[in-house]
């Protein structure tokens, strides 16, 4: 089976995006009333033609969301290992040229800050670090997911791209999830933002989700930075991308993230800010398009927008998010990799999830059902 690297690559970019942008009401309308996309409409709902039917849209979405996710939002938190990186990511505040304080964890410290989220009511959580083997190595992360799976009914992994190999030690240990963003997936705009280092590697890094579905991970995650380059097209791309996995990977769970660019250190201003509006009309577009993938929302967009969006489409929230290594225990003195906007506690997150009529989930897996 061709990997999504070849499937990208024989994309005609400019056509599509001139699809997109002479996209015309009617062709949103046929495509609603269809009830189901095909992949060579994934396009309309991108379009801007698309964005003046949101109201639409959004009922669409938000009843497809209840009918196949029921009222719930699931909750996670991530857990920051270290923020050591080899890499210089322009939007990042974990970029190696940067001057932050710079930490990894030990893994008892990992462990107790484990015992934080899990005393905070967490069952899910993500384990997110840098890309430095060196500091991140397998044996360190062995030793951390075992100290940590006795406590939590799935653990996820944000890391560097990794070899199946290596992903497989991992599902042995206990992780069942994998998390890897694309960042962009027009490699022009992909070179610009990722100087010399191992990032730099577009299809490395694209193939390593698939090398994560091989390994058996049962939760995939991809999801593309908004604000690098047009939104329209990467979310159709991402939407494809999404589309390739689960067909690919049928036994395994697709999530599809959108984080937006937040202020870090290095102060990176994005070049195709996107607004609210569009936001929206992309989360939804999305919804229609993928009625099973889990749809996540970080802490990166605000405790307004967050609780707007319950019930439209988005299934995963994470909660009361540090993103310095140590920075849930006692002395936070590292640097983050990005301000969060919503600073609610996973309490208050959960209390304004249950008012909108929704139920806050901290645990819908255990380890146990796949053994
Ligand atoms: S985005 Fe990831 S790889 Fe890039 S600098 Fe930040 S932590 Fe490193």
């Amino acid at each position: 089976m061709s990997d999504f690297f070849s499937i990208l690559t024989s994309l005609n970019t400019e056509q599509i995006r001139r699809q997109i942008e002479e996209c015309r009401v009617c062709d949103v309308e046929r495509v609603l009333l269809k009830g189901f996309v095909d992949d060579d409409e994934l396009p309309i709902l991108f379009s801007p033609a698309a964005g003046l039917m949101l109201e639409e849209m959004a009922r669409r979405s938000a009843a497809l969301t209840l009918r196949r996710f029921g009222r719930v939002i699931q909750l996670y938190a991530p857990l920051y290992l270290s923020n050591e990186c080899t890499n210089r990511c322009r939007y990042c505040g974990f970029a190696g040229d940067l001057d932050i304080p710079r930490m990894t964890l030990t893994p008892k410290r990992a462990i107790s800050e484990g015992d934080i989220l899990h005393r905070q009511g967490f069952r899910h959580i993500l384990l997110v670090s840098g890309e430095s083997p060196r500091h991140v190595s397998m044996d360190y992360l062995l030793e951390v997911v075992r100290g940590l799976s006795g406590k939590f009914a799935s653990i996820s992994i944000e890391l560097y791209p990794m070899e199946k190999e290596e992903y497989q030690r991992l599902a042995e240990a206990g992780v069942d999830g994998i998390a890897l963003y694309q960042e962009t997936y027009n490699q022009v705009r992909y070179l610009e933002v990722h100087p010399p280092g191992p990032k730099r590697d577009f299809r490395r890094r694209l193939a390593a989700i698939e090398k994560g579905g091989e390994a058996g991970f049962r939760s995939l995650g991809v999801g593309a930075l908004l604000g690098l380059t047009n939104w329209r097209l990467d979310a159709f791309i991402l939407a494809l991308h999404s589309r390739y996995l689960m067909r690919r990977f049928w036994q395994s769970r697709i999530a599809a993230s959108f984080p937006r660019i937040r202020e870090a250190a290095g102060h990176y201003t994005p070049d195709y800010p996107i607004s609210d509006a569009d936001f929206v009309q992309m989360i939804c577009a999305m919804r229609l398009i993928l009625p099973d993938a889990e749809l996540v929302m970080s802490t990166r967009e605000s405790a307004a927008l967050r609780d707007n969006l319950i019930g439209l489409g988005i299934t995963r929230m994470s909660a009361g998010s540090r993103t310095n290594p140590g920075g849930y225990g006692a002395s936070p003195e590292s640097g983050g990799q990005f301000e969060v906007e919503d600073s609610r506690t996973p309490a208050e997150v959960a209390r304004a999830i249950a008012s909108k009529g929704f139920e806050p989930v901290f645990k819908d897996f255990d380890r146990a059902f796949i053994r």
